[in-house]
């Protein structure tokens, strides 16, 4: 795994657009919000000094691994994909370090799908919702191999979407299954069983069936954190 590197300067952006082919054809597959607020039980609320910040996956055909970004203490962004007839493909990105506000010399890291012309980084040129864009106060990023969640064990696992590859979770022996993800009660016709009894079966044996005990291993390091990926159920 990449160490991070930030973005910082001028010649930072470079090196990031060389490496990443300009995120050109690039897939949006993760994204998480972490607020860092917590609050207490008389209902006042708290932020940290690096709160708000956004961890966003892409997989991208130029780089060996995937592009994960953290953005942090994120100040203003919009997401392109989830609306309907709206797409998660990045065409192309820019990127630039810019002073967003009159009186001060802060600088902040204009992170746009935009690409050229309409959005050269300047911020009253984002279009929403067509432009997925991040304005942060810092941004990070490296490429990293990062696994898929198993629908069963929840640990990072799959080096692919778990949709019918044919690939047992070597944490809890759960026999990948399409039909399973669609439905909880449907029966995995490797295993016999359901996806919401395997998840039962691990939650106390540590294997999605019995006859697994022995086979299964704790998860390593590299399979504890990964990309958030399931079909969601009709029959949660
Ligand atoms: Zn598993």
């Amino acid at each position: 795994m990449e160490d991070w590197r930030y973005i910082n300067s001028q010649r930072d952006i470079e090196e990031f657009v060389k490496e990443t082919m300009g995120m050109h054809d690039t897939v949006m597959v993760g994204l998480d919000y972490m607020a860092g607020t917590w609050g207490d039980d008389m209902a006042t609320y708290f932020s940290g000094p690096n709160s708000k910040n956004l961890r966003v996956i892409f997989t991208s055909p130029w780089t060996n691994g995937n592009i994960e970004m953290i953005f942090e203490t994120v100040c203003r962004f919009n997401v392109s994909g989830w609306q309907e007839c709206y797409s998660d493909e990045i065409l192309e990105c820019s990127i630039s370090l810019e002073k967003l506000k009159k009186n001060s010399d802060e600088i902040y890291v204009i992170w746009t799908s935009g690409g050229t012309p309409r959005a050269c980084g300047k911020e009253e040129l984002l279009l929403e919702p067509i432009d997925t864009y991040i304005i942060s106060k810092r941004v990070r990023w490296r490429i990293t191999k990062l696994n898929y969640k198993c629908p069963c064990c929840g640990y990072y696992t799959f080096g692919h979407p778990p949709m019918g590859e044919l690939d047992n979770c070597p944490v809890c022996c759960w026999f990948d299954d399409t039909e399973c993800l669609g439905d909880l009660d449907y029966v995995n016709a490797c295993l016999g069983i359901s996806l919401r009894q395997a998840r039962k079966n691990f939650l106390v044996k540590r294997a999605c069936k019995d006859e697994f005990m022995s086979e299964v291993r704790l998860p390593l390091e590299n399979e504890l954190d990964g990309i958030n990926w399931i079909i969601p159920s009709k029959k949660w």
